[in-house]
């Protein structure tokens, strides 16, 4: 599905940008329009770097994903997926195993869709429309629990995803996903951070999300560690994005450029 003549699809929002098509042209993909190019082009001018961050943010989620398959995960939920891109969640478990099965889960009309058409031969794989706000939209999809199976280990991967969440609704949402993992499951996140950036430079990346449907809220350290309460961090715990295992994967760059995403993985502790 190719947007370059710019007719959107009925149902399609481009009168304001959104987040999965602006994180699909900073990865260099089509599916996006102008209102979202346009979008990615204030956030690099306010902070310089921004698409490097987000191919490095792509590289950890490899890294994190091969990192739970090795632990034993073989369910993964991908909450805020993003259109298909390189290096997708199953392709990377399925390289570990190839029994691994992966729920993508997503609430952009677009990436249903894409994900549709991508996933159709494959029985291990599935995409859901839920909202992360409402958790258990979420871990009750038909979808999701069609796949899943609760009573074994789950990956969950919500990369660059909790920095759209409020500091109000974040003991809810991930006290959800908490309770809801049981033993040997892992959740993994990358989040926007305030630490060693100008207070402008945040400002200005801030306001143009904020003509988005999807505000996001870039943090100090001290607040990112508070999602990860009640999971026990997996070496080396919330660092910066190229500071989590970089050695651990043929496939992870070592792009040069500013860290601002801090990471942190766990398990959730009995
Ligand atoms: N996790 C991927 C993609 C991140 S882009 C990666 O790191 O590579 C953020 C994605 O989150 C977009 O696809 C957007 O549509 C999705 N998203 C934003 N708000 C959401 C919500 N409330 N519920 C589910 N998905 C959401």
């Amino acid at each position: 599905m190719s947007y370059g003549g710019e007719r959107a699809p009925a149902g399609l929002d481009t009168s304001r940008p959104s987040v999965a098509r602006m994180y699909d042209y900073y990865l260099g993909g089509k599916d996006n329009f102008q209102v979202d190019r346009d979008a990615v082009d204030r956030v690099e001018k306010a902070m310089p770097g921004t698409r490097q961050v987000a191919h490095q943010n792509r590289a950890f989620l490899r890294r994190a994903v091969r990192y739970m398959a090795r632990q034993g995960v073989r369910q993964f939920i991908d909450i805020g997926s993003g259109l298909p891109t390189a290096g997708n969640t199953h392709g990377i478990a399925q390289e570990v195993d190839p029994s691994a099965r992966v729920a993508y889960v997503d609430n952009d009309p677009v990436v249903l869709n894409h994900g549709r058409a991508l996933l159709a031969a494959d029985s291990r794989t599935t995409v859901a429309t839920a909202d992360m706000h409402r958790p258990d939209e979420v871990l009750e999809h038909p979808e999701v629990t069609r796949l899943i199976d609760f009573g074994r280990p789950v990956g969950v991967p919500m990369i660059a995803m909790v920095h759209f969440l409020t500091l109000e609704e974040q003991p809810y949402v991930m006290g959800r996903l908490h309770d809801a993992l049981g033993p040997g499951s892992h959740f993994t996140a990358t989040h926007a951070t305030t630490d060693g950036l100008p207070a402008d430079m945040v400002a200005q990346t801030e306001a143009v999300y904020a003509t988005t449907p999807t505000p996001i809220h870039f943090r100090p350290r001290a607040e990112i560690a508070r999602f990860f309460d009640g999971f026990e961090l997996a070496p080396p715990g919330l660092v910066m994005l190229n500071e989590w295992r970089p050695r651990d994967a043929a496939t992870s760059s070592a792009v040069p450029g500013r860290q601002e995403i801090r990471v942190r993985t766990g398990t959730p502790s009995p």
